[in-house]
């Protein structure tokens, strides 16, 4: 299982460790800084994350 959070502003998805616990992120797609509560967070199986995040790589 893994963590992902969402940008809230493009969407994208960015796979984080388990004991993320930094006050801000980045997306690295939009270089927006937002606060890491505000970020949605899901816990999803590896495999559906794996294949999630290459359909987003593969769109870039
Ligand atoms: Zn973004």
């Amino acid at each position: 299982m893994a963590k992902v959070l969402r940008c809230p502003a493009c969407g994208a998805l960015w796979r984080v460790k388990d004991d993320f616990a930094e006050p801000t992120v980045r997306c690295s797609e939009c270089q927006a800084i937002f606060s890491a509560d505000k970020m949605e967070s899901v816990i999803v199986p590896d495999e559906k994350l794996d294949e999630r995040l290459n359909q987003q790589y593969r769109s870039t």
